[in-house]
């Protein structure tokens, strides 16, 4: 269920230290170590999934999920009236670098559209 090089398994298992926002018993909610925007967070399944390529419908309730966590987390830190962005990239040609499926949550200032 975890890979043993992944960094975010890792931090699953306290290998690596982060500042949690979020446990339950599917998901983990932490701190990005290089913030983009004044909340920058990150929420993970605990199984190591490397892509939401390899999400089947099976695999929806957990993906879904994965949105609310992030969601109930945006309004717990008052950013629902002035908006943010949940973001989950696929793949090295969207910039995903770390392969175990992470979903963003960003927000605290402007955010520009399209993302480039
Ligand atoms: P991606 O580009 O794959 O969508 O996002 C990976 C994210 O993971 C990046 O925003 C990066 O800053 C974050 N990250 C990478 N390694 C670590 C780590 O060891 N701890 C934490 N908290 N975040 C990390
Ligand atoms: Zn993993």
């Amino acid at each position: 269920m975890l890979d043993k090089d992944c960094i975010f398994c890792k931090i699953l298992r306290k290998e690596i230290p982060s500042e949690i926002v979020f446990e339950d018993e599917d998901l983990l909610g932490f701190k990005d170590a290089n913030p983009q925007a004044p909340v920058h967070e990150l929420f993970i399944p605990r199984i190591h999934i490397e892509t939401i390529n390899d999400v089947d419908r099976e695999g929806a309730g957990l993906l879904g999920r994965l949105f609310v966590a992030a969601v109930e987390r945006a309004k717990a830190v008052g950013l629902s009236e002035e908006g943010y962005r949940l973001v989950l990239n696929c793949g090295r040609g969207a910039g995903q670098t770390v392969f175990h499926i992470h979903l963003h949550l960003l927000g605290g200032r402007p955010l520009s559209w399209p993302p480039g």
